[in-house]
């Protein structure tokens, strides 16, 4: 699927390690304890100190990846701002102990903050997640297995800062001498900032835009009827018309790369096929659940089925917002959908 992308660096730097990958900008990696085993991070070189994009899942080994990392790559300089992308674990995770390490503000946009500090704090909300699987259609067992691990957020996030600086979209960020603008992704996570200098050509695409995988588009159980994939694909449209072609992308997964234009044109197609794909099988009514072997081909464990649960109802609102599918609530309480 990545056959047009251009990988300039093919080995991604150790835990630890930092890469020089663009002006001013270095890239560090860090272990993330799922089957997407790794984040991209980026330390940027600002003046008298560096900014912190992006701030790794709370693990210990994480921690001390850092320590080594500010005792080894930071020339004895301090840390003086973070931003974060969104509000992911993987991404906000570590942001209330490195703004309290470095005593360094939080720089995000505000509904990932609100998003973080909800999330951080949320404790009544199983029986409404439950409720949101059964209505999907997985079974008993399967839907208590969703509630639980949609459920864990503060062990990758345990604490998020009180107090953050906003950007948002235009945002102009001054970061050692250079201009990075902020534009706004929407599906993947509610106000996600991507940060692009136009100066060197780079875009800094948190989970917006991934070279090797599609970003999860999911329908999330606290906003049971949301449209995440309109407002997705919306906002790839803006991000192609945005962003001149021959730019580097720094993508929070796999590696950087050049052909955005190429990516943004294969996910549209690959969110493309995968909506004929659900109007073939809602021949007959069907159910999220359903609909997981048509669009997940490969087997999937009761995790996963959690995982790609979100992302089937997300085609399936879709369509239905199309009027390309009707929906039927059955009397076994089940959300079927039907062309
Ligand atoms: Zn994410």
């Amino acid at each position: 699927m990545d056959g047009s992308l251009e990988f300039p660096v093919a080995t991604p730097p150790a835990p630890g390690e930092t890469v020089a990958i663009a002006p001013g900008v270095h890239w560090l990696r860090m272990r993330l304890p799922f089957a997407l085993n790794h984040i991209n991070l980026w330390l940027l070189e600002d003046g008298p100190g560096w900014t912190i994009v992006d701030c790794g899942y709370a693990l210990d080994e994480t921690r001390e990846a850092w320590e080594r990392i500010f005792i080894e790559r930071l020339g004895s300089k301090p840390v003086r701002r973070v931003i974060v992308t969104h509000f992911h674990p993987d991404h906000m995770g570590l942001a209330a102990w490195l703004t309290k390490r470095w005593n360094a503000p939080l720089w995000t946009t505000e509904k990932e903050w609100l998003h973080a500090r909800v999330h951080s704090r949320d404790d009544d909300s199983a029986a409404s997640r439950r409720e949101f699987a059964l209505r999907a259609g997985l079974d008993e067992e399967s839907s208590t297995i969703f509630s639980e691990r949609q459920g864990n957020y503060r062990r990758g996030c345990p604490a998020v800062p009180p107090v953050f600086q906003r950007i948002g979209e235009g945002s102009a960020i001054e970061i050692g001498g250079r201009e990075w603008r902020v534009i706004i992704g929407e599906g993947h996570a509610p106000e996600h900032a991507c940060l692009f200098c136009a100066e060197t050509g780079v875009l800094i695409a948190g989970d917006q835009i991934l070279p090797r995988i599609s970003p999860n588009i999911s329908v999330q159980p606290y906003e049971p009827e949301g449209d995440p994939l309109a407002r997705y694909l919306a906002s790839l449209k803006k991000l192609r018309v945005a962003l001149p072609p021959d730019i580097l992308v720094l993508p929070s997964h796999n590696l950087p790369f050049y052909g955005v234009h190429e990516r943004i044109d294969e996910l549209a197609a690959h969110h493309a096929a995968r909506c004929d794909d659900v109007i073939t099988a809602c021949a007959r009514p069907a159910s999220a659940a359903d609909l997981l072997p048509v669009l997940f081909r490969r087997q999937l464990d009761r995790h996963q089925m959690g995982f790609a649960l979100g992302e089937a109802l997300a085609h399936l609102h879709y369509l239905e917002s199309q009027r390309a599918i009707r929906r039927q609530a059955g009397g076994d309480g089940v959300h079927r959908f039907a062309v």
